[in-house]
């Protein structure tokens, strides 16, 4: 999540707290297991970014559409690649 919060540096402590609830409801929608489906088959279930290992999760690439995401802004990742991305 540290890259979200930087991108919206600024903004009151408060309304990140209510954004995190919102996030941490949002990652158990519907919305978000169909997608984190389709990406899973796309993948073939590897992992999109060292395509070695096999993904376990959907990482974001980008915020811009948080709740509202495309096919092209979430990857399939295994959990070292998607610790490396959002270390970045
Ligand atoms: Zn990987």
């Amino acid at each position: 999540m540290a890259d979200v919060l930087e991108l919206h540096g600024g903004v009151s402590e408060d309304w990140l707290q209510r954004r995190d609830d919102e996030y941490a409801r949002y990652l158990e929608s519907d919305r978000w297991h169909k997608l984190r489906k389709a990406k899973k088959l796309s993948a073939k279930g590897k992992c999109e970014i060292c395509e070695r290992r096999y993904g376990t999760q959907l990482a974001h690439l980008g915020y811009d559409r948080i709740f509202a995401e495309r096919l092209v802004d979430v990857l399939w990742v295994c959990g070292p690649c998607h610790k490396e991305l959002d270390g970045k």
